[in-house]
């Protein structure tokens, strides 16, 4: 049996220019999947009647759902109550309950609600409304035989929690009792095609499985994502086909896979770091504080990161590090010997177990042939001594930073993968 299929419709003049792009479709996609419906096509359109109406008309025609985000605020540009109105040819009506709640809500902020927010008490004839504990803006649920169409609001902190409630309420029945559940598996420095090549023989093998299983190979900055999607009649089933693919894929790829629930490799290196009871101290060079950055970014990081040092020169380097002078004189600062000088100075003088050195040519200019722009050496300076290496990382200055700090985070995790493996 399939699943029913959906169409989105993001609205929001702001979202066809460069500045904005449109999340709330990835928020309601994974919520759809989750009650079985497959996602058959979604669309931008700015705040024009007309053209939302066009949209609209058109997605009833050719899917069994039609989601529509934005355009339910109050101003005059907010357009996408009349559309739908306009589509199912019944008038708007005011609402004594939703434009009481709105007064409520601007009262319990002693201010008077403005004229314009009587607009949101607008609905559609037939139309269900979907409270907004987060803002004033209700939502509409529109059914009317097999044209369905869900109404939600612009902002995702409000979108969100009235989707989960909608899904509550009328997923089952609408997904066709099926659900789709997906896996992300993630690898750090390997190609596409290793990973692809590594894969490869474990995907014939699922075809014996009763429950379809489909996989997506996706490059994304300085990381592979296998995307793994299991279709079956419960959630349980679903895990159930996806568990053994998930460890066969794992086993295949020998190794490199650092997630299978779609987590950040610095998530991954924090977890690790906490769990064993490490600290770890960072020099940076070229990647400019980048992977401290990183680390920093989760929550709790405070308990392993003791801090880092951007030596950009070589006179810091020296100074700040410890990095003898003559190393630098006889290999150049971008050296293993260097990487290694670094990390070990930074760990010696934070006390941490861990220190990371990382030095390299960011681009565009300064690489020569010996080494080439995107040349990067990675030491980590451990309690059993220090492991260095050197990469020539591709792209432009952003990219070589950001897949050095990716090189970096992956070999602090394989320290941890290797202790584990003793
Ligand atoms: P409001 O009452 O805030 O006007 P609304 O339903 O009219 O609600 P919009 O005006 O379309 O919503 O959007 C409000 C804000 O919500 C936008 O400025 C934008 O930040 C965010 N937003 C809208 N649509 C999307 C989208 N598809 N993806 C991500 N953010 C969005
Ligand atoms: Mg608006």
């Amino acid at each position: 049996m399939t699943g029913a299929c959906a169409h989105i419709i993001a609205v929001g003049s702001e979202l066809l220019t460069a500045s904005r792009i449109d999340t709330n479709s990835l928020a309601v996609t994974e919520r759809l999947n989750a009650i079985g419906m497959a996602i058959a096509a979604k669309l931008v359109v700015g705040d024009d009647r007309k053209q939302i109406a066009a949209a609209m008309h058109d997605s009833l025609d050719h899917a069994d759902l039609v989601v529509v985000t934005g355009g339910l605020g109050p101003t005059d540009d907010d357009v996408t109550r009349e559309a739908a109105a306009a589509v199912f040819g019944v008038p708007l009506q005011e609402d004594a309950t939703i434009l009481e709640g709105i007064r409520r809500r601007f009262a319990s902020r002693g201010l008077e609600m403005p004229e314009i927010n009587r607009r949101q008490a607008m609905v559609p004839e037939g139309a269900e409304v979907l409270s907004n504990p987060r803002g004033t803006a209700p939502g509409l649920w529109i059914e009317e035989g097999l044209r369905r169409l869900l109404l939600l609001p612009g902002p995702p902190q409000e979108m969100q929690p009235m989707l989960d409630a909608w899904a509550a309420r009328h997923g089952e029945r609408l997904g066709g009792g099926m659900h789709i559940v997906r896996r992300v598996l993630k690898v750090a420095n390997v190609s596409e095609s290793h990973v692809e090549e590594m894969a490869q023989p474990v995907y014939a093998r699922w075809r014996e499985s009763g429950v379809p299983l489909s996989v997506t190979i996706l490059a994304a900055p300085g990381q592979i994502e296998l995307h793994l999607t299991a279709t079956a009649a419960s959630a349980k089933e679903a895990d159930a086909a996806l568990d053994p693919a998930v460890d066969d894929l794992v086993e295949a790829l020998h190794g490199h896979v650092f997630t299978t629930r779609g987590e950040t490799l610095e998530a991954v290196v924090g977890r690790l770091l906490l769990e064993s009871g490490s600290t770890i101290a960072l020099a940076e060079s070229c990647t400019g504080g980048l992977l401290a950055s990183r680390l920093t970014d989760i929550p709790g990081s405070s308990a392993y990161v003791l801090g880092g040092v951007v030596a950009y020169s070589n006179a810091l380097k020296i100074d700040l590090l410890g990095v003898p002078a003559a190393l630098i004189d006889e290999h150049g600062a971008v050296s293993e010997p260097v990487a290694v000088a670094m990390a070990d100075g930074v760990k010696a003088r934070s006390r941490a177990s861990l220190g990371v050195g990382i030095t390299g040519i960011a681009g565009p200019g300064g690489g020569s042939s010996a080494k080439p722009v995107g040349t990067v050496a990675i030491a980590l300076s451990t309690p059993e001594g220090a492991k260095v290496r050197m990469q020539i990382f591709r792209g432009d200055r952003h990219q070589i930073k950001f897949g050095a700090t990716q090189a970096a985070l992956d070999d602090i995790r394989r320290l941890f993968v290797r202790a584990a493996a003793q």
